[in-house]
């Protein structure tokens, strides 16, 4: 059995080998064709443009592409390198690679390695078999992958093979975005410009760009492999559809932040290095809540680099896991009854000179700014709670928003004790008066003093400012950070419009104009502030006479992208078409209908091929021992205990048999419906609901039949052994 072996394991010392016993500053970044590398592959004269280009986003001419395709190649082949990859993100949420050897014929038997900047800049995989959401039909399938010179190619290693990596864009032949990364960048274009327009309008012209910034905190779970593959429901679904509640889950709470075991702390020193090497700056390794749950987080990076490496740092978590021996489960809620994971989205604004605007700033001048974006911020979370709620909804986070660990499905925006006080100030007309020698006094009298407020970590809201960010709770461990972080960077630039079109429109002092704007803003918006407990009941019946939207279910929650107001918004901003925004709604829909087959179907596979046969046999001894003992023992024997254990089986074993074909049933149903959204609601409400009972079934025999007969590993032993 399993659970022998598994003690034995964790008991052994892990033996885990230390690739690099060098500083990481030795080695952080030497799998990517970073500016170090270029400079010293490139001519001085190609290195100066390149840079040129990549800091301005100019288009980038044949010529250089030539010289540096040949250096990348070059460098590439030193690091072992035999194949090249565009390397993009379809709507699938995972990565995509196809690889392409160096190699070219010159003659009938001889091959060079050759790599020229038309295959850096432009590929075109066959790609028909990605979702697109009706954006493509098969018959004109092609796709085009296009290299965005601002994420750094990288070498991917897996076990003897070694591929250059290009990030790319993945668009239609129409130009039509197909990925993730596509619409993330167009979104940081619209924060750029809308707030640019609106530094200057306050003076600071200074600027050059301004970008989004985004540093995801990232949950997992990890438990031994041989239990997972044990499990048909973590292969297949990953997450379990059975398992009763082990006696010890996180009730004591000594999971949290304790001494990280020796086995998961090898497993953490590997997977960081392999973020090093490609340059990732993994920054902070604790234990979370949850029993064998973990978190990882990196300094934060510019939104497009931090998008592509939080997809990095998924598959390294996979990847790493396999050769320790381990299986990482990125699922948002793997085990029923413990905390799910999620994926704590830090998000602000920098611009070029690397001020974080949503920094309290040195002097009066940029606590304004400060004040006005944050306004902006909070305006745009109010008008588009809707869609932000959208960009996290997936089957898995239903199981988590809402559930007493998790922002619930409201969304409302934390402030802080200070900076509350000061924004009730300001709407009142009343300066705010300094709280702490840390505030800087603004010297304009109608304007508040700001300092950083570290004062209150008000864990449950959905989204919090902490001090010099916010922090988006909502988003889900598994989902890619782009849509939530393109959906953020275009609600808050249309709030910066906004607001500066109304500041423009006043005329006279600039100041006096934002103060006023922020004050008239603030009385529309205040209702989504909300500095309570979120986890509680009152604040649901709160909400709701606010009239704050509680969208629970994914269903229900995907309808906020195809409103007038979310295409009007995207259309406005160039984020996402029309078609494009369809597209990716319908992609969600199909997902969420998809996902919730595989488990229905999967959950009914494992019961009758698994859980029933078990529970048969154990009926069987049951009866074969009641029989014999009444043989044996005669009318003395009080064979009424045995007798109830034995209808009680008998019972569940008849229930599970009928759940199954219940389920089985309703699934049919739930695919006679024609509108895929029907279908998402139908597997929502109905063929939910039978997978519960029927797991609430399973649940209640496992504690009751033989242990040794239980055919797949339990919650405990994969919680707390491995
Ligand atoms: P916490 O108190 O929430 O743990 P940390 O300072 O440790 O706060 O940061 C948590 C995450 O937020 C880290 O990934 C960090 O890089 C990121 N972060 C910090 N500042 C910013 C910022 N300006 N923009 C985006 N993310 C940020
Ligand atoms: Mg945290």
């Amino acid at each position: 059995m399993i659970r022998e072996k598994k003690v034995i394991a964790a008991e052994r010392e892990y033996e885990a080998v230390k690739e690099k016993d060098i500083p990481i500053s030795h080695y952080f970044g030497e799998d990517t064709f970073n500016s170090r590398v270029q400079q010293m592959k490139l001519p001085q004269s190609m290195y100066k443009r390149l840079q040129a280009i990549i800091n301005e986003g100019s288009q980038l001419d044949i010529e250089t592409a030539n010289a540096v395709a040949h250096a990348m190649k070059e460098w590439a082949i030193e690091k072992g390198a035999t194949h090249y990859s565009h390397w993009f993100q379809p709507m699938t949420g995972a990565t995509a690679e196809k690889h392409d050897s160096f190699i070219e014929m010159v003659s009938a038997d001889e091959v060079i390695e050759k790599f020229s900047g038309k295959q850096l800049v432009q590929g075109e995989p066959d790609a028909s078999s990605f979702p697109s959401g009706g954006l493509r039909t098969t018959f004109e399938a092609r796709g085009y992958t296009a290299w965005d010179i601002s994420s750094p190619a990288f070498i991917l290693r897996s076990g003897i093979g070694t591929t250059l990596c290009i990030p790319t864009v993945f668009i239609s032949y129409s130009g039509e975005a197909l990925d993730k990364k596509t619409p993330l960048m167009r979104s940081n274009r619209a924060v750029n410009e809308s707030a640019l327009r609106l530094m200057k309008l306050l003076g600071d012209t200074g600027a050059k760009r301004v970008f989004s910034t985004l540093g995801p905190e990232q949950e997992y779970f990890l438990i031994d492999k041989d239990y997972y593959f044990k499990r048909q429901d973590l292969v297949l679904a990953n997450r379990v559809l059975t398992g009763a509640a082990p006696p010890k889950g996180q009730q004591l709470e000594d999971q949290y932040f304790g001494s990280v075991k020796e086995r998961i702390l090898s497993f953490m020193h590997d997977v960081e290095e392999e973020l090093y090497k490609l340059g990732i700056p993994a920054k902070t390794r604790h234990n979370e809540v949850a029993p064998s749950q973990f978190e990882i987080a990196p300094i934060f990076e510019e939104a497009n680099l931090a998008a592509d490496h939080n997809q990095l740092v998924m598959e390294m978590l996979r990847k790493v896991a396999k050769k320790h021996n381990l299986a990482a489960l990125l699922h948002e809620k793997p085990f029923a009854g413990i905390n799910g994971s999620g994926k704590h989205l830090n998000w602000s604004l920098s611009d070029d000179r690397g001020n974080n605007l949503l920094n309290p700033g040195k002097n009066p001048h940029e606590n304004l700014q400060f004040l006005v974006i944050l306004v902006a911020t909070i305006r745009a979370v109010y008008l588009h709670a809707d869609i932000l709620r959208a960009s996290v909804a997936s089957s898995g986070n239903d199981h988590r928003l809402g559930a007493n660990e998790a922002p619930p499905a409201i969304i409302s925006v934390f402030l802080g004790e200070q900076l509350t006080k000061i924004l009730e100030d300001i709407e009142k007309g009343a300066a705010a008066k300094a709280t702490d020698e840390a505030i800087i006094d603004l010297g304009i009298s109608s304007l508040p003093a700001v300092s950083k407020d570290n004062t209150d970590r008000n864990r449950t809201s959905p989204f919090a400012f902490t001090g010099n960010k916010f922090e988006f709770r909502a988003v889900g461990s598994s989902q890619s950070i782009s849509f939530p972080a393109t959906v953020l960077n275009t609600i808050v630039a249309e709030s910066l419009d906004c607001v500066a079109d109304a500041i423009a429109a006043k005329g006279g002092s600039p100041a006096q104009a934002a103060m006023d704007v922020i004050r008239e803003e603030l009385t529309k918006i205040k209702s989504v502030l909300f500095m309570g407990d979120n986890y509680t009941k009152e604040w649901e019946v709160e909400a709701g006479k606010r009239g704050l939207p509680n969208l629970k279910t994914t269903p229900e929650a995907l309808s906020g992208m195809t409103t007038d107001k979310a295409r009007g918004l995207f259309k406005k901003y160039r984020v996402l078409s029309e078609v494009e925004l369809m597209s990716r709604y319908h992609i969600r829909v199909e997902r969420y209908v998809k996902e919730l087959d595989i488990e229905a179907m999967t959950l009914a596979n494992m019961v009758s091929s698994q859980i029933i046969p078990a529970a048969i046999g154990y009926q069987g001894v049951l009866a074969a021992s009641v029989t014999g003992a009444a043989g044996v023992l005669g009318k003395d024997a009080d064979l009424a205990p045995q007798k109830e254990l034995l209808k009680e089986v008998a019972t569940l074993i008849g229930r599970m048999q009928s759940g199954v074909r219940d389920l089985v049933a309703k699934r049919e149903k739930a695919h006679s419906f024609e509108d895929e959204h029907k279908k998402a609601e139908f597997f929502c409400s109905e063929v939910k609901a039978v997978m519960m009972s029927l797991r609430e079934d399973v649940d209640a025999i496992e504690p009751i039949i033989d242990d040794a007969r239980w055919p797949i590993p339990k919650l405990w032993e994969m919680l707390f052994i491995g």
